[in-house]
């Protein structure tokens, strides 16, 4: 038998909850019609989520012994859920997707006949379309890849999505990057393998709203440029060299000046401005490396990922009577 583990990270969903179990029970039985062998776990992350999400895991995994869940003790942000699931998952293949439908569950077929014959390891959609999304938002998308992949080593297709049909192996890899700061994007790209990329348009939610407002998507991307480059450090030297340089260039100047053409330094605007750049570079390199250090501290602290509150066996076994 090949099992499949189907991880599905959830905040607050519990309008498209429904919905997505009945859309994917039906490419479930599709998928074992087809292809007999297979076995199938639905593994939900409860990422603290405020309204009924919870209790309808609950109903879900007393009444369908392939569901499982994991809730945890309050948000700690879809990175956590995701690595949760893959940690606790133990299908022969992993599959990641969204609960909102984004991510349309019949891909699943297709994706399980790509990564079956072992001709790639994962098999993903990538969107070619982001229609739905708010302009400026794309605009700013697509800035984030350009810049992302001129500065860093690892490779991140734009439009690539966390929705993901994996070999353990992959998954074991993944799970071997222990690290604090989660950037999936980068760590699904980072630990290589081959990979089968599906284009699709952009499916809308459906139903509920998205989590993620313009600013928690700004802060990710800084998280993925500070997680998978080093490159803003190289800038902040390479802005410290050119201006020692200019300075050096203002001081043989004025040392001409002054005695060749016995001209005395005039110009206090010039002073104050240079004081004021000179001043909000260094504050603004000084930040850079504070990014880093950051981050460096909070890996050091080794903090859990995510803290387990309640799973499925714990609506399953029954109080004795
Ligand atoms: N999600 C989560 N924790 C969070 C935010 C989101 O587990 O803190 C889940 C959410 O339930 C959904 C997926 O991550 O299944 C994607 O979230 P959303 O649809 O809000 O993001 P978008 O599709 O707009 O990128
Ligand atoms: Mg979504």
């Amino acid at each position: 038998m090949k099992k499949i583990s189907i991880v599905v990270p959830c905040y607050n969903e519990q309008e498209v909850l429904p919905l997505f179990y009945t859309e994917i029970q039906k490419v479930m039985a599709q998928i074992q019609q087809e292809h007999p062998e297979t076995e199938f776990e639905l593994l939900f992350i409860n990422d603290g989520s405020r309204d009924g999400t919870l209790s309808q895991l609950r109903e879900m995994a007393k009444a369908d012994m392939r569901v499982r869940y994991i809730s945890f003790s309050r948000n700690f942000g879809k990175e956590a859920g995701m690595y949760a699931g893959l940690e606790n998952a133990v299908g022969d293949y992993v599959v990641v997707m969204d609960a909102d439908l984004q991510h349309p569950p019949a891909f699943l077929p297709q994706m399980y006949n790509i990564v079956r014959t072992g001709e790639y390891d994962c098999a993903t959609t990538r969107r070619v379309s982001r229609k739905g999304e708010p302009k400026l938002l794309s605009w700013f998308a697509r800035k984030f890849y350009k810049i992302m992949n001129k500065i860093s080593q690892t490779e991140i297709v734009d439009g690539a999505q966390d929705f993901r049909f994996m070999t353990r192996q992959m998954v074991d890899s993944i799970l071997s990057m222990k690290e604090y700061n989660r950037f999936s994007k980068g760590i699904f790209s980072w630990v290589g393998f081959r990979t089968k990329y599906l284009e699709y348009e952009n499916v809308e939610r459906a139903a509920g709203s998205s989590t993620w407002s313009f600013w928690k998507l700004f802060r990710y991307a800084l998280e993925g440029f500070f997680a998978f480059s080093t490159a803003p450090l190289t800038i902040s030297s390479i802005l410290g060299v050119v201006s020692c340089l200019i300075a050096f260039v203002m001081i043989i100047v004025i040392i001409i000046k002054k005695l060749c053409l016995g001209d005395p330094v005039q110009g206090f605007a010039t002073l104050i401005c240079a004081i004021f750049f000179m001043g909000g570079l260094q504050l603004f390199c000084t930040g850079i490396s504070g990014q880093y250090l950051a981050k460096t501290y909070l890996e050091t602290k080794r903090r859990p990922i995510y803290l387990v509150r309640e799973t499925e066996k714990d609506v399953r076994k029954e109080p004795e009577a």
